[in-house]
């Protein structure tokens, strides 16, 4: 079979919410995917931001073959060694307090809603609490997490979604205060938001939540999914601004390719939100993915994985400047890190990224005109050049 018939018997059987491109991969070596005929991409999409040491990192595969051994699951009624490691390492890269593990992003940005929602119903002894959302933001698929995700057109076919979510400005504090009333229990936000178009968060902006927060005794939600995990080169991308969050999330690269994700609570929101009974999971943080989020921790430490990305980003942004500067298609470089975006205009974007993809590039879209730019965290100096130069032929 061809690969043109290998995607057409996939759209026999899968349902399509996905306009895919018309590629088949089937193995992934370094930075690098290859389709079933052969052809090779430099990956500078990382599957949306999670394979942040890209295929076959030394030491990752054997660390789950091993779990695999042992045993894949025993659920959340018992205690297993995994999860443990994996939590007091995450707390430690956190330097947070408590660590609930999901399945996926979506389901992170629900249990911080509920730890929120929880939160305010102990102090004040009543539910009917509200959150603040930002608009052009994106929280997940689930219906709490689409009840915070600011984009209209996510959301309405599924209307009524939860109630009492309120939508204010990213990066505009007024908007935010102007919305606060004495039911509010929560202000969710992305640190730099990715669908929207990569936006990160000024510091004064992230400043003045926090201390809005603290004047109302309102929890800040900070979204780390796809900012987090090293991706601007801290492991949360708030610890640059100085500024900590009552609740977090993360999935994306916690687990570098297999399903996990997770909140995380600071003291004063674990100690009085979620008890027994409050919230629960079969899967999630199950010995198989903690076994994965315990490499990715040991790896990041061990292979100086954070101060390779802030060593290389000046790099990659003086590059990209090059290609603002040369183009005309080409506004304006947004982004930290390796978390990058290109603002296209003139034509439409998904023309640069599929004319890349022709050339054995991947790179993904964010918002309407932004080509975006999230590789695996292991790339180097050659491969940002590579990038480089098949982007400047597709601009
Ligand atoms: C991807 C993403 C989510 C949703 O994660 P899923 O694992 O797809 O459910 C939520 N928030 C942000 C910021 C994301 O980038």
């Amino acid at each position: 079979m061809n690969m043109h018939d290998q995607i057409e018997e996939a759209e026999v059987s899968i349902l399509h919410t996905y306009n895919r491109f018309p590629v088949v991969f089937e193995r992934g070596e370094g930075v690098y995917l290859y389709d079933t005929e052969g052809k090779r991409y430099l990956d500078f999409a990382a599957g949306i931001a999670v394979n942040a040491l890209g295929y076959h990192y030394p030491g990752y595969d054997e660390a789950l073959k091993a779990q695999i051994d042992k045993m894949l699951h025993t659920s959340n009624l018992y205690y297993n060694i995994p999860i443990v490691d994996a939590g007091n390492k995450l707390v430690l890269a956190s330097r947070m307090n408590k660590v609930f593990f999901t399945n996926s992003g979506t389901e992170a940005v629900e249990g911080a809603i509920k730890a929120a929602k929880k939160y305010a119903y102990m102090k004040t002894g009543r539910a009917g609490h509200e959150i603040i959302a930002m608009k052009n933001s994106f929280h997940g698929r689930s219906i709490g997490a689409l009840s915070v995700t600011g984009t209209d057109h996510y959301r309405e076919p599924f209307e009524p979604l939860m109630g009492g979510v309120r939508f204010a400005e990213f990066n505009n504090l007024e908007s935010v205060e102007a919305l606060v009333n004495e039911n509010t229990c929560a202000i969710i936000c992305e640190t730099i938001q990715g669908e929207g178009g990569i936006h990160p968060a000024t510091r004064d902006f992230l400043r003045g939540l926090r201390r809005l927060c603290n004047e109302k005794d309102i929890l800040l939600i900070l979204d780390e999914i796809q900012c987090g995990m090293g991706r601007t080169g801290y492991y949360f991308a708030w610890q640059a601004y100085g500024v900590q969050p009552d609740i977090m999330t993360t999935a994306k690269a916690l687990g570098c390719g297999v399903p996990v994700g997770a909140f995380v609570l600071n003291k004063k929101a674990a100690s009085a939100s979620l008890v027994p009974g409050d919230h629960g999971t079969t899967y999630g943080g199950n010995p198989f993915v903690c076994a994965a989020v315990n490499k990715v921790f040991e790896i990041y430490e061990r292979d100086m994985i954070l101060p390779h990305v802030q060593e290389l980003t000046p790099y990659l942004e003086e590059r990209l400047d090059e290609l603002v500067d040369k183009h005309s298609s080409v506004a304006e470089r947004r982004g930290s890190g390796f978390m990058q975006g290109l603002v296209i205009t003139g034509k439409p974007v998904s023309q640069v990224i599929n004319k890349a993809l022709e050339k054995g590039l991947l790179v993904i879209s964010a918002g309407t005109d932004v080509l975006r730019l999230v590789p695996p965290l292991v790339i180097s100096r050659a491969q940002v050049d590579e990038m480089i130069h098949i982007l400047d032929q597709c601009l």
